[in-house]
């Protein structure tokens, strides 16, 4: 993964590379995706994912893994399946964060 650069902008302003992302198991089946701030320690979240989300992630690079040797005219169709999931992905991510964030 290419590491991406931040700054820490709620806390200390501290700017810094981002390699790795962590990631703790909540309860039941989410996950959190986050990175802290090494100068402060605050915390970041990236997104959160439960079964739900990462099926879908997982049939997303199946997708990915398929358009690298389908011929062209199949792929019109995968793309269409690209879109489709990464519309449910973010749909997902998005009502699990509200879950957890209340
Ligand atoms: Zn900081």
């Amino acid at each position: 993964m290419e590491p991406i650069y931040v700054k820490c902008n709620k806390s200390c302003g501290h700017k810094f590379y981002v390699q790795h992302f962590k990631k703790d198991k909540l309860y039941q089946t989410i996950e959190k995706t986050y990175f802290t701030c090494p100068h402060c320690g605050r915390e970041y979240v990236c997104f959160y994912t439960d079964g739900n989300t990462r099926n879908l992630q997982t049939e997303l690079r199946e997708v990915h893994r398929e358009m690298k040797w389908i011929e062209k005219d199949e792929l019109d169709r995968l793309k269409k399946k690209e879109s489709t999931l990464k519309q449910l992905i973010s749909n997902s991510m998005s009502s699990v964060r509200k879950l957890i964030e209340g």
